[in-house]
Protein backbone atom coordinates (compact mmCIF):
# COMPACT_ATOMS: atom_id res chain seq x y z
CA UNK A 1 0.00 0.00 0.00
CA UNK A 2 2.01 3.42 -0.84
CA UNK A 3 2.09 5.50 1.74
CA UNK A 4 0.54 9.31 1.53
CA UNK A 5 3.18 11.47 1.37
CA UNK A 6 2.94 15.42 2.13
CA UNK A 7 3.31 17.37 -0.95
CA UNK A 8 5.60 19.52 0.40
CA UNK A 9 7.95 17.03 1.59
CA UNK A 10 8.52 15.67 -2.07
CA UNK A 11 11.92 15.89 -3.35
CA UNK A 12 11.38 17.88 -6.61
CA UNK A 13 14.97 16.95 -7.38
CA UNK A 14 17.80 14.62 -6.20
CA UNK A 15 21.26 14.78 -6.86
CA UNK A 16 23.63 12.47 -4.84
CA UNK A 17 27.36 13.50 -5.12
CA UNK A 18 28.95 9.91 -4.37
CA UNK A 19 32.66 10.20 -6.54
CA UNK A 20 33.30 13.74 -5.00
CA UNK A 21 31.85 13.23 -1.98
CA UNK A 22 30.04 16.28 -1.90
CA UNK A 23 27.11 15.11 0.15
CA UNK A 24 23.26 15.34 -1.07
CA UNK A 25 21.37 18.19 -2.54
CA UNK A 26 17.67 18.04 -2.35
CA UNK A 27 15.40 20.41 -4.35
CA UNK A 28 11.99 20.12 -2.54
CA UNK A 29 8.81 20.30 -4.12
CA UNK A 30 7.99 23.51 -2.11
CA UNK A 31 10.65 25.16 -3.11
CA UNK A 32 13.43 24.80 -0.37
CA UNK A 33 16.84 23.38 -0.64
CA UNK A 34 18.83 21.27 1.16
CA UNK A 35 22.27 20.00 1.44
CA UNK A 36 23.29 16.97 3.43
CA UNK A 37 27.21 15.56 3.65
CA UNK A 38 27.48 11.82 4.17
CA UNK A 39 29.38 12.46 7.46
CA UNK A 40 26.03 14.11 8.92
CA UNK A 41 23.60 11.39 7.34
CA UNK A 42 25.43 9.30 9.04
CA UNK A 43 25.38 10.62 12.09
CA UNK A 44 21.66 10.58 11.76
CA UNK A 45 21.05 7.10 10.43
CA UNK A 46 17.86 6.04 11.45
CA UNK A 47 18.14 2.23 11.46
CA UNK A 48 17.43 0.21 14.38
CA UNK A 49 21.41 -0.20 15.22
CA UNK A 50 22.21 3.83 15.17
CA UNK A 51 18.86 4.06 17.12
CA UNK A 52 20.29 1.82 19.72
CA UNK A 53 24.06 3.84 19.45
CA UNK A 54 22.33 7.26 19.71
CA UNK A 55 19.55 5.85 22.59
CA UNK A 56 22.97 4.56 24.70
CA UNK A 57 24.78 7.89 24.26
CA UNK A 58 21.32 9.85 25.39
CA UNK A 59 21.19 7.69 28.67
CA UNK A 60 24.92 8.51 29.45
CA UNK A 61 23.84 12.04 29.33
CA UNK A 62 25.89 14.95 27.47
CA UNK A 63 29.27 13.59 26.26
CA UNK A 64 32.35 15.69 27.60
CA UNK A 65 35.03 15.62 25.13
CA UNK A 66 38.52 14.77 26.01
CA UNK A 67 40.78 18.16 26.10
CA UNK A 68 43.72 17.36 23.16
CA UNK A 69 46.71 19.10 23.68
CA UNK A 70 47.75 18.06 19.84
CA UNK A 71 44.69 18.45 17.10
CA UNK A 72 46.37 15.36 15.50
CA UNK A 73 44.13 12.35 17.01
CA UNK A 74 46.16 8.80 17.52
CA UNK A 75 43.96 7.14 15.27
CA UNK A 76 43.34 8.26 11.55
CA UNK A 77 40.28 7.92 10.44
CA UNK A 78 39.31 8.17 6.86
CA UNK A 79 36.92 10.58 6.02
CA UNK A 80 33.49 10.33 5.94
CA UNK A 81 31.92 9.48 2.88
CA UNK A 82 29.51 7.20 0.81
CA UNK A 83 30.80 4.23 -1.92
CA UNK A 84 26.96 4.48 -3.37
CA UNK A 85 23.31 5.76 -2.91
CA UNK A 86 20.35 4.66 -4.70
CA UNK A 87 16.51 5.33 -4.53
CA UNK A 88 14.20 2.57 -2.12
CA UNK A 89 11.12 2.89 -4.37
CA UNK A 90 10.18 6.96 -4.97
CA UNK A 91 10.50 7.25 -1.60
CA UNK A 92 13.54 6.76 0.13
CA UNK A 93 17.19 6.80 -0.43
CA UNK A 94 19.88 4.04 1.06
CA UNK A 95 23.03 4.68 1.48
CA UNK A 96 26.25 2.55 1.55
CA UNK A 97 28.81 4.57 3.48
CA UNK A 98 32.85 4.42 3.28
CA UNK A 99 32.55 2.50 6.55
CA UNK A 100 30.71 -0.17 5.39
CA UNK A 101 27.21 0.71 6.97
CA UNK A 102 24.87 0.11 3.94
CA UNK A 103 21.62 -0.44 6.66
CA UNK A 104 20.41 3.03 6.25
CA UNK A 105 17.69 4.10 4.50
CA UNK A 106 16.88 7.85 4.65
CA UNK A 107 13.21 8.72 3.83
CA UNK A 108 12.49 11.76 1.78
CA UNK A 109 10.29 12.57 4.85
CA UNK A 110 12.80 12.27 7.16
CA UNK A 111 15.52 14.11 5.06
CA UNK A 112 13.21 17.08 5.03
CA UNK A 113 13.05 16.52 9.03
CA UNK A 114 16.68 16.67 9.48
CA UNK A 115 17.23 19.23 6.46
CA UNK A 116 20.46 21.18 8.33
CA UNK A 117 20.15 24.60 7.39
CA UNK A 118 19.74 27.44 9.59
CA UNK A 119 15.91 27.56 9.22
CA UNK A 120 15.03 24.05 9.33
CA UNK A 121 17.84 23.27 12.55
CA UNK A 122 15.24 25.61 14.58
CA UNK A 123 12.07 24.20 13.49
CA UNK A 124 13.52 20.69 14.31
CA UNK A 125 14.54 22.16 17.64
CA UNK A 126 11.64 24.08 18.63
CA UNK A 127 9.80 20.72 17.83
CA UNK A 128 11.81 18.10 19.70
CA UNK A 129 12.04 20.56 22.71
ZN1 LIG B 1 22.61 2.85 10.77
ZN1 LIG C 1 16.15 23.45 5.45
Amino acid sequence: MPIPIDERRKPAKVKVHVSTGAGIDIAWADGHASHYDFAYLREECPCAMCNDERMKKLAKGPQTAPVLNSPLLPMFKPKLTAKSAHAVGNYALQIDFNDGHTAGIFSFDLLRTICPCQDCAREHRTASD
